[in-house]
């Protein structure tokens, strides 16, 4: 019952990786296009090397993955894949995170890249009515020029979508400081800033988002839950957390969605927000992560609600498309 009526309401997810994104079906069909990449094209035998152990094999299905995407076709495959998985689960609008350091890196020109997203996007648009937008994020582990090349590929070509820049990677050792330059300039540019921070290290990396690179949103934010200064601040401010409840369980940085300081961040009045991160591989759905919330925090309906509304509300949508979305959302 709760499952249907989570079911019912318009979502947007607001923290997904493309790559990471991608489900057994979808790697099925990149395998089938790259037979010498040397991923099981079998369904079964993919299913079981999906299925997650920990967070060193994830790694490995992410880079296999990663190593089939050569050409706008694949992109496109992706892009699609991922539609076709939100549209089932009634998901109106995402916000997905796109890394284009890495896939030139790996080889691909940045305008297959592009042609890919763009085809995919509107494919995701005309076939499965989902609207898909782009945060292109920088691989913080990678360094300056990482910062360097993803912002003036951002800039230089701004693709149609493109309403954000992100930083992701590990945490520790990769102060968010050191990327101040690049946001600073997207921010001039138009661009909305929505780093990770406080997935893998302490508060003081989420302050760090915020004084430097003027976060409007926070990937994960888990650990500002230590912090009631910061639980103060994001709250007085509307600052939305990115919470992906599965992902921070399977990444070990919590013990399980019981143990989620979910409920913290909701009692100090912050906004939260429920994504996936990166769904198949995590063993994650948006409907699951709604689901095991709720379950675990005995939520109501209006409260489960409310927590759709706060992925619209803090969505980079236009504000009429916002309204259609809320007034959809209450009548459910
Ligand atoms: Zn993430």
């Amino acid at each position: 019952m709760l499952r249907e009526y989570i079911h019912a309401l318009p979502k947007v997810e607001l923290h997904v990786h493309l790559v990471g994104s991608a489900s057994v079906d979808t790697v099925v069909a990149l395998a089938a296009r790259h037979p010498s990449a040397g991923v099981p094209t079998d369904r079964a035998e993919l299913a079981a090397f999906y299925e997650f152990r920990d967070f060193d094999h994830f790694l490995k299905v992410y880079w296999a993955v990663q190593s089939m995407l050569r050409d706008r076709g694949d992109i496109d495959v992706l892009v699609t894949g991922l539609a076709a998985e939100l549209a089932a689960q009634n998901v109106r609008y995402a916000e997905v995170t796109v890394t284009p350091y890495n896939h030139v890196l790996d080889g691909m020109p940045g305008d297959e890249l592009l042609a890919g997203l763009e085809s995919g996007r509107a494919t995701a648009r005309d076939v499965h009515g989902v609207e898909l937008a782009w945060v292109f994020d920088i691989p913080g582990e990678k360094g300056i020029v990482a910062g360097r090349e993803t912002l003036t590929f951002a800039l230089g070509e701004r693709p149609d979508g493109l309403v954000a820049l992100g930083l992701g990677g590990p945490e520790i050792g990769v102060g968010r400081a050191r990327f101040e330059p690049f946001f600073t300039a997207a921010r001039e540019a138009g661009l909305h800033s929505v780093p990770h921070a406080g997935e893998t290290s302490g508060p003081a990396t989420v302050w760090s988002a915020l004084h430097d690179l003027g976060a409007e949103r926070i990937g994960h934010g888990t650990s500002s839950a230590a912090d009631p200064a910061l639980l103060a601040y994001l709250a007085e401010h509307r600052i939305p957390l990115e919470v992906c409840p599965t992902s921070n369980v399977r990444t070990r940085q919590v013990a399980s969605v019981d143990a989620h300081p979910v409920r913290r961040m909701l009692d100090h009045g912050v906004v939260v927000t429920l994504n996936t991160d990166d769904p198949p591989m995590f063993g994650a759905t948006l409907e699951g992560e709604y689901l095991a919330v709720a379950t675990s925090l005995g939520l109501r309906k209006s409260e489960v609600a409310a927590l759709a509304a706060n992925g619209v509300r803090s969505s980079f949508l236009p504000a009429s498309r916002k309204d259609e979305l809320l007034a959809e959302i209450a009548a459910v």
